[in-house]
């Protein structure tokens, strides 16, 4: 089969104005980024406000392999799927980071023939939002040391600054750097350093706010650093709120672009699923509900966090009410979770996709807790044969939940209609009764044994002292109520990546918290945690360049 990108290539895009008009957005309403890409304008959003919300379908994953298993790709096929079956049906995604695409080869537009266009833009530059959020973050950083340069009125304690500067892009050597050098004309010297743009508050800010004035407010929360009794200081103490929203009016305006089918797609924020929630934002989510009559949106990682997330951060703040998800399930990660290594995945085991059916078993569960219905998606690769498949579909209809086979990769929308029947049967059945996991009343540190307990299966929470006593000043200073985001591996329900399966009564240890103020969450880290990745030893960027035809050649 054809590249991702030669697939992409060969197809013909349909002018803007008649995507838009799928979801009734009127040509004004469209402010053009080129000829494939558009803004969907602020007043127009402005009018929908009262409008009914369309259904919203979740789109997770078991516990992956380091490949990927194919949330975005069956996000944007199953999107497709709808529309072939008459349905008014709508993606959102995230926007891709620079970062990764240089490192490890691979886009985030979806894959094979269930792709949104036009590719190469969507995971490059695309509409310059991160271009953006990056200023909009380091504003707030160049802000913050002149302040310190010109004598530090608001007496912020120099050695416990939490802000660090942004960049999107994979670069090592900037993770722990001294800034200030050269003597006093230069600043004043201190510990420093950079996390890539998708990791930074203010775009985790940018995919929670509902408008404009709420994105002020946010970053006006943001937590910089304390003074020395560890009172803390903000972004609005140092008056950045005003400018950093200017930076942002056009970011914040959802990105519409479409699939290879021209089903509408608005790809819009991009917070990393690890140190933040891992969605699209709220703005574009609610936007697609109140136009479209069916939502297929994605969450970043396994369903035990990303869909998490996605229920108790995103859905809790947005008011949005899912109606049903889709798990998507290969046999390689089954095999993987059944035991298999890597470089075995290739080879035909039933066995071992039976026995990493736990995983997947495991997930349903945990989604039905959340009162949302299942339907898994089996993202078919050539390589599978028909008794796994076959092994699959059996243990799902044990446990009375349909494995659907989908070949859109293969195929596009032609291998989803299936898919896209049980959906809107699952949907308009009406069986939905979201209700998160916890409520907001209760304790932060209960909040974290709740999610370890009910969702990972941990056996006991193990909190570093001081994380502990973190918890207990936020607790008292009034962030009690805040959602906790969880940072763990993405591999195992455990904080261990090699625990693979389901694993039971582990040990989750909390090493750290952070306190995202203005996203409204406190971040709980288990493990490790990168929040600015490095490049491999063979980056994907040797053998990136243009040709002859001024097109873009080994990126995807
Ligand atoms: P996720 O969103 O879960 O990380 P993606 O949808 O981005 O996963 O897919 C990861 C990679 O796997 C992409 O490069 C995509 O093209 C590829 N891929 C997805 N589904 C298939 C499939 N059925 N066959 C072959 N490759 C696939
Ligand atoms: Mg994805």
């Amino acid at each position: 089969m054809a590249s991702d990108i030669e697939i992409a290539r060969a197809a013909t895009l349909k002018p803007m104005p008649e995507v838009a008009a799928r979801l009734g957005i009127p040509d004004e309403a469209l402010e053009p980024y080129g000829k494939t890409k558009a803004k969907i304008s602020a007043s127009f959003i402005a009018t929908l406000k009262d409008r009914p919300r369309g259904k919203l379908v979740l789109v997770t994953a078991i516990n992956p392999t380091p490949a990927g298993e194919g949330k975005t790709t069956t996000t944007v096929g199953l999107g497709d799927g709808l529309a072939r079956i008459g349905k008014k049906a709508a993606i959102c995604l995230r926007e891709p980071s620079l970062g990764p695409c240089f490192g490890m080869k691979g886009g985030a537009a979806g894959g094979g023939h269930a792709q949104v266009v036009p590719m190469e833009d969507i995971n490059l530059h695309f509409t310059g939002d991160f271009h953006a959020i990056t200023a909009a973050h380091n504003l707030l950083c160049a802000l913050l040391d002149n302040h310190l340069y010109w004598g530090n009125a608001l007496q912020i304690d120099t050695r416990r600054i939490a802000l660090r500067r942004a960049l999107d892009m994979n670069d090592r050597a900037l993770r722990n750097l001294v800034v200030g050098l050269g003597g006093p004309a230069n600043g004043v010297p201190r510990e420093a350093g950079f996390d890539i743009t998708v990791a930074s508050e203010v775009m985790a800010i940018l995919c929670l706010a509902r408008d404009l004035n709420d994105l002020t407010e946010r970053l006006g929360r943001i937590v910089v650093g304390t003074r020395r009794d560890r009172s803390p200081v903000t972004a609005r103490d140092l008056g950045a709120d005003g400018a950093m929203t200017v930076l942002l009016k056009e970011a914040f305006q959802p990105n519409l672009v479409q699939t290879l089918e021209h089903t509408p797609a608005l790809v819009h924020g991009g917070p990393f699923a690890n140190i933040a929630h891992g969605c699209n934002s709220l703005i574009a989510t609610d936007t697609a509900l109140r136009l479209a009559d069916y939502v297929v949106t994605e969450a970043g990682f396994g369903a035990d966090l990303g869909a998490e997330k996605f229920f108790d951060i995103k859905c809790r703040k947005g008011g949005l009410v899912p109606s049903a998800a889709v798990l998507v399930a290969t046999v390689r990660a089954l095999k993987m979770n059944g035991g298999i290594a890597k470089a075995d995945l290739g080879a035909e085991n039933v066995a071992a996709v039976t026995a990493g059916c736990v995983n997947l078993g495991r997930h349903i569960e945990n989604l039905k807790s959340f009162g949302v219905p299942v339907v898994v998606a089996l993202n078919h690769f050539t390589s599978d044969t028909a008794a796994e498949i076959a092994a699959v579909q059996a243990f799902c209809a044990g446990l009375g939940v349909e494995a659907i086979l989908s070949t859109h990769w293969a195929e596009g929308s032609k291998g989803t209609e299936a898919l896209a029947r049980k959906v809107v049967e699952l949907v308009d059945g009406g069986s939905a009764r979201f209700a998160p996991l916890y409520e907001d009343a209760l304790p932060l540190a209960d909040k974290i044994e709740t999610i370890a307990r009910r969702i990972y299966r941990a056996g006991s929470v193990v909190f570093d002292k001081a994380a502990r006593e973190q918890l207990e000043r936020w607790q008292e200073a009034g962030y009690g109520h805040l959602p906790v985001c969880m940072a763990k591996t993405q591999y195992s329900f455990s904080a261990d990546p090699t625990l693979l399966g389901a694993p039971e009564g582990h040990e989750l240890p909390v090493r750290e918290v952070r306190l995202s103020a203005g996203a409204g969450f406190v971040v709980a880290i288990c493990g490790d945690i990168m929040t600015m990745p490095g490049l491999p030893k063979q980056p994907a960027a040797l053998s990136i360049g243009l040709n002859a035809e001024g097109q873009i050649e080994g990126l995807f």
